[in-house]
């Protein structure tokens, strides 16, 4: 028997999870919600059943199928994923609890919202059975994907990162900035406390916001506790699952290049799950580690998520098992990438 999901909130991100949730053998989608009844509602009801919110005969006036109100669409489901605006998931949880669900948050909601914030390289193991688990931000997530099992092999005693950020995702027309730098004066950025949420790591963060819709670009300097060579940590991430390496020299200068590599994969909506280092980037001097890396803020998260379920439902036990069953069935690369 499949697990059945919902999902609530049909953006960005719940799309995403609702088609890779689609793609998996142990689970299905039981349905989907939208607030409004527009073309993007039109497009989830063609795909997922659809359930509405707040008044149902506006589905109706736009000819949308739904199938009932979002309380009904629960009630068909072993577990949420909730993908609604950072803090509405907060206020949802009494219902999902009402309804008896386990739920699955986002890294908008805090920490404290699910009291377990997951990735699943890091704590798949302590995630079993957990009736409430956060996937933390894409962030968040991109520098964990590459830190910590960096910090495994070599230990880390101190760690700056600089998060150059995009300012919106592609289709957020009315965001900006559209001509500046925007720094967040508080340093540390909430990134840095955010990571700590998932592992104990002494990192600082430093953001900033600029004028771009496709990717953040992470500047991370480490510095080890044991000696590596790039060579060493070239070899260790590309045996990272969800971290690929590329290279300027090989025409991948820039985060335009390498979602243009991305879209040639074909995946659904152009994605890229994994994090993007450049090898080229990678070098060490006097015990400090540095490196780019690149994170498709829309897409880094949603394998984390299927991996969340299955660890919330105990569908699997071990981590990296489920890491495999869910990279299989969304084509999930490591290493290098066209070789
Ligand atoms: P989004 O605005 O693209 O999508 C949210 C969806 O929820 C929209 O379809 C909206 O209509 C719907 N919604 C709004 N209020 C609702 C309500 N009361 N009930 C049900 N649905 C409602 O947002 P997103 O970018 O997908 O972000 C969702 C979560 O994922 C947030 O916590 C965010 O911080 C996190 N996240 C976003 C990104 C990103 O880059 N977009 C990356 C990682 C994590």
């Amino acid at each position: 028997m499949k697990v059945k999901v919902f999902v609530n909130g049909y953006g960005t991100i719940g799309k995403r999870v609702a088609r890779a949730v689609s793609l998996q053998d142990d689970m299905e989608v039981v349905g989907v919600s939208k607030l409004k009844a527009d073309c993007f509602a039109r497009e989830a009801a063609s795909r997922f059943p659809l359930y509405g919110i707040g008044d149902l005969e506006k589905y109706d006036e736009a000819g949308i199928r739904v199938h009932g109100t979002l309380e009904e669409g629960l009630q068909k489901a072993d577990i949420v994923v909730d993908a609604t605006p950072a803090g509405i998931g907060a206020k949802y949880k009494e219902l999902y609890d009402k309804l008896g669900l386990r739920a699955i948050f986002q890294g908008g909601e805090k920490h404290e919202v699910a009291g377990f914030s997951f990735n699943a390289l890091v704590n798949y193991g302590k995630a079993l059975g957990r009736r409430f688990i956060r996937v933390v931000s894409c962030n968040t997530t991109g520098l964990a994907r590459t830190i910590y099992p960096i910090m495994r092999e070599y230990g880390v005693a101190e760690a700056f990162a600089v998060l150059v950020r995009r300012a919106a995702d592609p289709r957020e027309s009315r965001k900006g900035p559209i001509n500046a730098i925007v720094p967040s004066l508080h340093i540390p950025s909430h990134h840095g406390p955010d990571l700590r949420t998932v592992f104990d790591i002494p990192i600082t963060t430093a953001a900033v916001v600029v004028p771009t819709t496709i990717m953040h670009l992470h500047v991370v300097r480490l510095r080890l506790s044991r000696e590596a060579r790039p060579s060493d940590v070239v070899e260790l991430l590309s045996e990272t699952p969800r971290v690929i390496l590329v290279s300027g020299g090989d025409g991948l200068r820039s985060t335009a290049e390498i979602m243009e590599m991305a879209r040639g994969l074909c995946r659904g909506y152009g994605d890229l799950y994994e994090i993007a280092v450049w090898e080229d980037s990678i070098s060490v001097h006097d015990g400090w580690l540095h490196y780019f890396q690149a994170v498709h803020q829309e897409a880094d998260v949603v394998p984390e998520n299927v991996d969340a379920i299955r660890a919330a439902m105990e569908l699997e036990e071990d981590g990296l098992a489920s890491i495999r069953k869910t990279d299989s069935a969304l084509g999930v690369l490591h290493g290098k990438v066209f070789e």
